[in-house]
């Protein structure tokens, strides 16, 4: 019996959540608790087959063993920065690469995970968005750079829990892989398997709206916007995906998020000398956070070599953060980290060779039809 077929049909054992799971087992006629032993074996332990799994029947072993497989993503290269930021390009199969990047600092290990291969928002300043999209990862794709920078960082720096924070802000936007994420987010978040605190795993979008009224309902994971300007004639431009999800309705959708979770969202906004770091860009910010449950964290803009943009000078970014701090609104500046080796924020590009779609050619056209 091809059991694959009877559920996501993804054979890779990482693609299941607890729940994904226990329905597997019911429809094998098995108590939910083996979903439970099988994960254990799978997250703490690290098993890579089934046959290891000793306190499973040896017939659903059996079972088990010709159905799924332990497919993990493969590395193809590993660059450690001088600030010890390490950045992995993993592939699966095709010449298509995507990245992982692995943050260390005192007091915490901050892992920035991929979603999609290339992304098709072309936000005018990102590498990825240059890049155009490919391909949506899978759960296991997304689980499997977790797993494996784990086991690499665990046995490298002796600590058992390398990774404390898990940041959905490496290449695609997650939320146009929704569910894929989300079930990802369950996994980090189960006692089970990673066992992440709910506050120390993020969600970071550009803003589309009805997967963000839908994260409520479906996953427990921190939100981050990635707002850039708080007027819709420089948003537009420079993150092209307002043009269908304007500020109204992205506001409104942060409202619907804060309101039903009582927790706070981390606004982000990417420093861009003479394009939206002027005082008149700061006074605009504060109209649209002043009463929201908000964070600001100003991310110095990385350079893209092919672009013409330049990052705001030191001086610039003081006092955009000090007018927001002067307003009551919490505000902090972005350390770069692993520049040295194109890891930091919006340099990741991977190697995007099957490019699909991206929304600029048709959001270029109908400007110059307007
Ligand atoms: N697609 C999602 C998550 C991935 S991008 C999003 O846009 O939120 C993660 C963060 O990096 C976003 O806040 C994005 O705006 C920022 N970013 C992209 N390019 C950048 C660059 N060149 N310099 C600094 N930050 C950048
Ligand atoms: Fe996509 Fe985020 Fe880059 Fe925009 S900033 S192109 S949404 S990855």
């Amino acid at each position: 019996m091809l059991l694959r077929f009877l559920y996501y049909n993804m054979p890779v054992i990482y693609n299941y959540t607890r729940n994904g799971l226990e329905h597997l087992m019911s429809q094998l006629g098995e108590k939910p608790f083996r979903a439970q032993q099988i994960m254990r074996w799978v997250y703490h332990q690290s098993v890579d087959s089934f046959e290891d799994m000793v306190n499973i029947p040896k017939a659903l072993r059996q079972t088990l063993a010709e159905n799924f497989t332990f497919e993990l993503p493969q590395i193809e290269k590993e660059l450690i920065s001088n600030c010890g930021t390490t950045k992995w390009l993993f592939h699966f199969g095709d010449k298509n690469a995507f990245e992982t990047v692995y943050i260390p600092e005192s007091n915490r290990g901050t892992l920035c995970i991929s979603s999609q291969i290339g992304c098709a928002l072309a936000c005018q300043f990102c590498a990825t968005g240059m890049a155009g999209f490919y391909k949506n990862l899978t759960t296991a794709q997304i689980i499997g750079q977790v797993f494996l920078a784990r086991s690499i960082l665990a046995k490298r720096t002796n600590k058992k829990h390398p990774i404390t924070n898990v940041v959905f802000m490496g290449m695609g936007e997650p939320l146009l892989n929704e569910q894929q994420v989300f079930d990802a987010v369950s996994i980090l978040l189960d006692d089970l398997a990673f066992g992440l605190s709910k506050y120390k795993v993020t969600i970071s979008t550009s803003g589309i709206t009805p997967a963000m009224r839908r994260m409520v309902e479906q996953t427990h994971a921190a939100l981050a916007v990635s707002l850039h300007a708080g007027e819709d004639s420089i948003r537009s431009h420079i993150v092209p995906i307002n043009k269908k999800y304007p500020l109204s309705d992205l506001m409104q959708a942060c409202d619907h998020y804060t309101q039903s979770t009582k927790r706070l969202i981390t606004y982000e906004y990417v420093m861009l000398k003479g394009i939206n770091d002027q005082e008149q860009h700061a006074k605009a910010l504060v109209k649209l956070l002043k009463h929201r449950h908000a964070k600001v964290n100003l991310i110095p803009y990385n350079p893209i070599p092919e672009l013409d943009l330049k990052c705001s000078t030191a001086n610039a970014i003081d006092l955009f953060c000090q007018h927001l701090l002067q307003n009551q609104i919490r505000c902090t500046v972005r350390k770069t980290r692993g520049d040295d080796i194109y890891a930091a924020c919006g340099q990741l590009s991977g190697s995007v060779f099957d490019r699909k779609k991206s929304i600029a050619p048709y959001l270029y056209l109908r400007e110059r039809s307007n």
